[in-house]
């Protein structure tokens, strides 16, 4: 009977409710100034992580949300892929994507949770993809027509939509998470194979957010240089770009035919000057077929940045999709993001991996992956 309520018990009612209310409140308060939603980083059984809100931090102005190391378990120590393409067109081959599989190999990387960062982002190890995601670079050598093709109708240029350039923006508008990133490695003197649009196809690259490298001024061999020889071809390279792009900087080499100079005149490919235009590469990237290390690993060495064929070859077994699935096999040994780019996050075990030189001042962040 609602009369035989004692005083004390509706006391404890109220109390409960008022309690709850509060709990409520603080707690929808807390969510709607700090969480932001981790989008699903996939694990390597295709499991999401699970929902990030409760280890949310509580500091009010810290910019960096929390998150759950044991589901997003973040491996700043792992291997990042720095995918390296050639021509882009219309059949398969040693050197050649066909453009549609191109596009398949963009999809397959942001199905698999791979978020693109720029060369000079991955030399800088300032890696800002979502926690729980995996950087990966992309490059292209040569400058090829099939990697940026421009048509020009009615006095109007478009982008081929089948060259690289075309395929990687209309991915980014469907895909804005993914990223616009790449680093096209040219020589002269005509990149990209069309005299008229070479002045509009390097503002583009650069005002789209994406780079040029060096891959000398002629195509070539290093070895078979002198220091003048090499001064000239990475020099004038330099030189040329800067015409078409004053002040954008060029600081990274993708060595013709993978070879670099002879021992002694190694200083010159690291940097030199030509007619008073000085040249510096911060990172030197081989032909090879291996995943490239975290820039935090003491083994990293940014003259030697190994690359992965972006291609599906029956007689190689280090492709890009081979890579693809180690991965899956090996998620241990994939770099995976904190989504912070100024600390660096690794589970226990790995922290001897670790180079403290090589942090660059960022906080280094070791956890136990079980707890
Ligand atoms: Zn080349």
């Amino acid at each position: 009977m609602p009369d035989s309520k004692t005083i004390g018990s509706d006391f404890m009612k109220r109390f409960i409710v008022i309690f709850v209310v509060l709990f409520l409140l603080i707690g929808l308060t807390g969510c709607s100034d700090t969480l932001q939603p981790v989008d699903e980083p996939p694990d390597s059984d295709g499991k999401t992580a699970e929902d990030p809100g409760e280890d949310i931090g509580e500091q009010q102005g810290d910019k960096k949300d929390e998150i759950d190391l044991q589901a997003v378990k973040p491996n700043e120590a792992g291997n990042i892929m720095v995918i390296m393409y050639h021509e882009i067109g219309d059949k398969e081959g040693e050197w050649s994507r066909q453009w549609e599989n191109f596009k398949k190999d963009l999809e397959v990387l942001y199905e698999k949770g791979y978020r693109l960062i720029g060369l000079k982002d991955y030399l800088d190890h300032n890696i800002n993809v979502e926690a729980g995601y995996t950087p990966v670079v992309i490059t292209f050598d040569d400058g090829t027509l099939g990697q940026f093709r421009v048509v020009e109708e009615n006095g109007e240029l478009t982008v081929d939509p089948h060259s690289a350039v075309g395929v990687m923006e209309s991915f980014y508008e469907q895909h804005p998470d993914f990223g616009l990133e790449a680093t096209f490695y040219i020589y002269y003197p005509v990149p990209f194979r069309q005299r008229e649009y070479i002045d509009y196809k390097l503002k583009y690259i650069v005002e789209k957010g994406m780079d040029i490298g060096n891959h000398t001024y002629t195509h070539e061999n290093l070895s078979k240089l002198d220091p003048q020889g090499i001064q000239y071809q990475l020099g004038r390279m330099v030189k040329e770009t800067g015409d078409y792009l004053p002040g954008y900087q060029v600081d990274s080499l993708a060595l013709t035919f993978g070879v670099n100079s002879r021992e002694e005149y190694r200083d010159y490919v690291y940097s030199g000057e030509y007619e008073g235009v000085k040249y510096t590469n911060r990172g030197i990237l081989l032909v090879g077929a291996n995943p490239a290390l975290s820039p935090a690993d003491k083994k990293y060495n940014p003259y030697k940045i190994p690359r992965i064929r972006g291609t599906e070859s029956p007689n190689h077994s280090t492709d890009l999709y081979d890579w693809l699935e180690y991965f899956e096999e090996h998620p241990d040994r994939r770099y995976i993001s904190d989504g912070d780019p100024d600390r660096i996050t690794v589970p226990e075990g790995l922290e001897d991996k670790i180079d403290d030189e090589k942090l660059g001042g960022k906080q280094l962040r070791i956890y136990n992956p079980e707890q």
